[in-house]
């Protein structure tokens, strides 16, 4: 007999759709959680949205697929959580949670005694990804990013968990999917302590929430769930068929200034090519910034202002 699912005070027994807020332990933060408990056995899959509170699209796929989605069609299991930073979505404060400033993508595991971004990362690593087979981690470009649809795997994750994780990417609707060597966030903490496949998707940027990126990453999540098995579905576009990323460089700021940047997300780019330049107030150059190697852009920032060590550009070769 399938088994009912709780999550905090939230209760879905098969057949069944909860909504409703899980508590973080003893602070006020609340977030938006919907558990869809299917009708047949199959897979329990996990989808957070906005880690990053600023990145719409996937908090309103998450949002609307939540509501959309119904138990009866269901093989498994379906949790998904439609706003992980809250406060930063209706602070609209890109990046960080306005409460502690910390990055809720770089404090997994968590901590149960931490400030409020370790406590979240807490409640997510033991409440809900201890008790799922898949976790995806859906983002976008922030306020101040725009980028071409790419994904990232946890690459210090045991071999076994890399490959099934490399296997499910290919599937996606998008141009790249690359390697991560960070450990504590989301996606690559919940695939090396937990050993569950786990991916980051980006989809979207700079404020933006255009319905057709909102309906390209819906049919994305929805064809995974397909290759899953936890759902039946035909997708309705498939632009690219991604392609790995053996060779990435994340560039950042080395001075404050004015950001001007020469390149778009997808762009061919050629070894030594002017990627930007940085300017004081005055209009001076002060720093200059070049490509390494041919390669692609995977995202920039458009911001015009930028601090020394933001990120400035992305860019990689398969
Ligand atoms: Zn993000």
């Amino acid at each position: 007999m399938k088994k009912e699912i709780s999550i905090c005070n939230i209760t879905a027994k098969p057949d069944q759709k909860a909504q409703g807020f899980i508590n973080i332990l003893d602070t006020e933060t609340k977030m938006p959680i919907t558990i869809i408990n299917g009708k047949k056995e199959g897979k329990t899959v996990l989808i957070t949205a906005g880690v990053h509170g600023c990145e719409y699209p996937g908090i309103r796929t998450a949002i609307e697929l939540a509501k959309e989605i119904n138990p009866q069609d269901i093989s498994g299991n379906i949790i998904i959580v439609h706003v992980v930073n809250t406060a930063g979505f209706e602070k609209r404060r890109a990046a960080i949670m306005p409460e502690d400033n910390k990055n809720i993508l770089r404090v997994f595991p968590g901590d149960g005694n931490g400030t409020i971004s370790d406590k979240i990362a807490h409640v997510i690593t033991n409440e809900l990804i201890s008790k799922v087979d898949y976790y995806f981690d859906i983002h976008g470009g922030d306020l101040h990013e725009e980028l071409i649809p790419h994904l990232y795997y946890p690459a210090k994750a045991d071999e076994e968990v890399v490959n099934k994780c490399i296997e499910i990417a290919k599937h996606f609707n998008v141009a790249y999917y690359a390697p991560s060597n960070n450990i504590n966030g989301t996606f690559t903490s919940a695939a090396i302590n937990k050993n569950i496949p786990s991916l980051l998707i980006e989809r979207g940027g700079c404020g933006l929430c255009k319905e057709e990126e909102v309906n390209l990453y819906k049919d994305d999540i929805l064809n995974i769930l397909s290759v899953l098995n936890v759902i039946k579905y035909e997708r309705c576009s498939k632009e690219f068929s991604p392609k790995e990323i053996k060779k990435a460089i994340y560039l950042d700021a080395r001075v404050d200034g004015c950001w001007t940047c020469f390149v778009k997300p997808g762009q061919a780019i050629k070894k030594g090519e002017k990627l930007g330049e940085i300017s004081d107030y005055f209009g001076n150059i002060i720093d200059t910034y070049y490509a390494e190697f041919d390669s692609t852009v995977l995202y920039n920032t458009v911001a015009y202002y930028v601090s020394k060590g933001n990120s400035l550009v992305a860019y990689g070769r398969s």
